[in-house]
């Protein structure tokens, strides 16, 4: 087990970090197969058995105890407990931290901020209790995206500049949201088909398209994701940031069809997000949830991009550089491409298989009939067979017959 997580780890993607736990197809079909069983939201996070869950009510909402993460995920603290920050408790395992509060919706994983969907409460024994919508839609597909729901291969990118034509969106003396948002989603378009995506612009000549119509264009797409890009106001302090996601399926309330990608939204946000930050260096507003209509009505991942504050002047001029524009382009190609390696089931499959490449199963002698009666040296490629070819040393003297075996392979 250790051996493989060590192997995983290869596959941890810059910018966004992954973290499998789940290995092999059984596993996975397993988990699919509860999740399929229970109403949704499950009454855990759809796994093997492993460990308990002792879900606890706090004002109508359900949570779980910490402490029941921390043996689920495998996770230890990480703070003496003398020393630890008040509100704030930190869980690791060497590859993944978590770090709630101090904030009660506070959870940063790998110093990335996620804003929970309910504040985090503590119990009487002083143990923290986390709400399982948010273990279950934002440390569930972060800790684990193998077991992403409705995870598929992404060969389309969706891309909705936000605003156009009368609605220009939020505009100051630094910068204009429309117009920003386009050329951001220009640029980025251009990036992604160098990386051979499929690009799909929800508009691109600045024109209005009403909400409905920027999602028709992406539940026409196949294997698409969708990014709407906006520029954020707010006081002229504030900058950073932000990636939101469906809001989460009230209580009683049917789901939206967006909900059966909250999950991959999640995972979809922080690749991003964290790509922001890392690479346009923008600062940390967060991973958050929010009403926004054309999300509830997506039929693939999709996600709402704040690249920044137009109400602040030092962040709102930099937005309407062009410099900064191609960076925000280039770290959002980033995001999409770590994204995309987590969720494309071949790579998945290519990396379950490594440690085959690793260590070769003893080499198969294959006896040619013919002319290789005089100890053949093997096709350079086929590493087993040269291995074969190693152990019969004298056959590297003998050039002729390597020559004519080559000959009858073409
Ligand atoms: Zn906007």
């Amino acid at each position: 087990m250790m051996m493989r997580l060590a192997r995983w780890s290869a596959f941890l993607v810059a910018g966004a970090l992954w973290l499998p736990c789940a290995y092999g197809n059984a596993a996975e079909a397993a988990a699919k197969a509860a999740e399929d069983a229970a109403p949704a939201p499950p009454a855990a996070p759809a796994a093997p058995a492993v460990g308990t869950w002792h879900v606890r009510e706090v004002d109508g909402v359900e949570y779980l105890p910490l402490e029941d993460l921390r043996s689920f995920y495998k996770l230890m603290p990480l703070q003496p407990k003398g020393r630890k920050v008040v509100g704030q408790r930190s869980l690791g395992n060497g590859e993944v931290t978590l770090v709630f509060g101090p904030a009660p919706r506070e959870l940063r994983i790998q110093d990335k901020l996620f804003v929970l969907s309910h504040p985090v409460q503590e119990d009487a024994t002083g143990d923290l209790l986390v709400s399982r919508l948010d273990v279950l839609q934002v440390i569930e597909p972060v800790l684990r995206p193998t077991y992403i729901a409705n995870r598929s291969a992404v060969r389309t990118v969706v891309i909705d500049p936000g605003h156009g034509g009368h609605d220009t969106g939020t505009v100051t003396p630094y910068a204009r949201e429309a117009d920003v948002a386009l050329v951001v989603a220009l640029k980025l378009g251009a990036e992604l088909k160098k990386r051979g995506y499929e690009v799909i612009y929800t508009q691109e000549h600045n024109q209005y398209m009403s909400p409905q119509g920027r999602v028709d264009k992406a539940n026409a797409a196949p294997a698409a994701i969708f990014m709407s890009l906006h520029l954020n106001s707010g006081r002229s302090d504030v900058k950073g940031s932000q990636v939101y996601t469906i809001s989460p399926q009230k209580k009683g309330e049917k789901p939206l069809p967006g909900h059966d990608f909250s999950q991959s939204s999640t995972a979809l946000a922080l690749a991003l997000q964290s790509s922001l930050v890392e690479k346009a260096e923008t600062e940390d507003g967060g991973c958050r949830r929010a009403h926004y209509s054309p999300l509830n009505s997506l039929r693939c991942p999709g996600v709402l991009v704040e690249l920044g504050y137009a109400t602040n002047p030092e962040e709102g001029t930099r937005l309407s550089t062009e410099e900064y524009q191609l960076k925000l382009a280039g770290a959002l190609a980033d995001g999409v491409d770590a994204f995309a390696r987590v969720m494309n089931p071949a790579t998945i499959l290519q990396v379950q298989k490594a440690p085959v490449v690793e260590t070769p199963p003893p080499a198969p002698v294959k006896v040619d009939p013919a002319p290789a009666k005089k100890a053949q040296p093997a096709k350079p490629k086929a590493q087993p067979r040269k291995r074969a070819a190693r152990r019969r040393a004298p056959a590297r003297k003998n050039t002729k017959p390597q020559r004519r075996s080559n000959r009858r392979r073409r």
